[in-house]
């Protein structure tokens, strides 16, 4: 972990770039194109934010692109380069022919011309989408091998810094690795202390994987989220200890397992709580009692799983590793 001075501390990734360990989330529920998204993401670049997680399925690159423009313009970052935008991949583009299209889009919307890390979403393939949501009629088999060498393209090109993936198992990170010839840089998956992904990062770790955490305070109030992080009593407890917040504690969690992360809010001063994290630290028994928490995992990815389709079951779509 690289320390900066006076800023978030970030990682060197396999790509040889560089990465914040926190992040701003953008995706809000329910996902509709929305221009007010670029006032939280401004602040939060004020506030001292330079990473920003978006992704095509959450309707919020173009507001992300609007807020990048205008604080160039506001003199609130210097130059794009300063910046770490990642963007997803999503599933009715998962196949060979669809990479580059959709990430010239994706692009286009932000009004860049390169990402920092592209990322497949998820390991799954849709024919199209309905009112927003994936109908189980429409899976399709996903051809990882291909899809991965169309990402692989994408970063030779110059369009994306470093490739990656999300909700990826151990089991198809091998399958993955056995054919890539550019590795992974990052897998997004869901972990906080309630979902903690010991096999996952121990894995990720021994292939030069970094792992970044989403929904890390368990996506509180969203439809795909639980509240359970937050209300938990032991990591109430231990918050009061510090003095500090229910979500400082799961956050700070996270970043001494040596994961980044990637919270959401639209609140000033939930957005200045969630990067006022490396200045205090959990100590052992604190470590120990998070680690005996009860597992709850808030994201299941039900809507790939069907009789017809690649994945029957939820053992299948995760390999066991649930
Ligand atoms: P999250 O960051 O775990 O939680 C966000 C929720 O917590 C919001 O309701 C937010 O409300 C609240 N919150 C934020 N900071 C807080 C604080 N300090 N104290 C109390 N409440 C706080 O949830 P998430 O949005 O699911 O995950 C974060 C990001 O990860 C997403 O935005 C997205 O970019 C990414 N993600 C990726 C995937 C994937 O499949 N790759 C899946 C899910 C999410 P307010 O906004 O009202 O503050």
């Amino acid at each position: 972990m690289e320390k900066e001075i006076g800023g978030i501390p970030q990682v060197v990734l396999n790509s040889g770039h560089k990465m914040h360990l926190v992040g701003l989330g953008t995706a809000k529920d329910p996902f509709i194109e929305d221009e007010s998204l670029k006032f939280p993401i401004l602040e939060a670049m004020e506030l001292g934010y330079r990473h920003f997680d978006t992704a095509m399925i959450y309707k919020s690159e173009k507001a992300l692109g609007q807020a990048i423009a205008e604080a160039q313009e506001r003199g609130i970052i210097d130059s794009r380069s300063e910046l770490f935008v990642t963007s997803k991949l999503w599933c009715t583009d998962n196949h060979p022919d669809g990479v580059l299209p959709a990430l010239h889009q994706t692009l286009q919307r932000l009004q860049l011309e390169y990402l920092d890390l592209y990322l497949i979403h998820w390991p799954a393939r849709v024919r199209q989408m309905e009112e927003g949501s994936v109908q189980k009629e429409h899976h399709l088999p996903f051809d990882m091998r291909g899809t991965w060498e169309a990402m692989e393209k994408c970063c030779r090109m110059g369009l994306t810094k470093s490739i990656g993936v999300s909700n990826f198992s151990c089991k198809k990170l091998g399958d993955l690795l056995a054919h890539a010839t550019i590795p992974p840089a990052v897998n997004q998956v869901e972990m906080h202390p309630l979902w903690q992904q010991r096999k996952l990062r121990e894995f990720c770790g021994e292939k030069g994987i970094q792992v970044y955490a989403y929904s890390p305070l368990g996506g509180a109030g969203a439809t795909w989220g639980t509240n359970a992080v937050l209300d938990s009593v032991v990591l109430k407890e231990i918050a009061h200890a510090h003095g500090k917040s229910t979500a400082q504690v799961s956050l700070r969690w996270i970043l001494q397992q040596g994961a980044g992360l990637i919270a959401k809010s639209f609140k000033k001063e939930r957005l200045k709580e969630n990067l006022e994290m490396f200045d205090w630290e959990l100590n052992e028994e604190e470590m120990q009692k998070i680690g005996e928490l009860p597992p709850k995992k808030a994201i299941l990815g039900e809507e790939w799983v069907s009789p017809n389709g690649p994945y029957k079951t939820l053992e299948e779509l995760w390999d066991g590793e649930i």
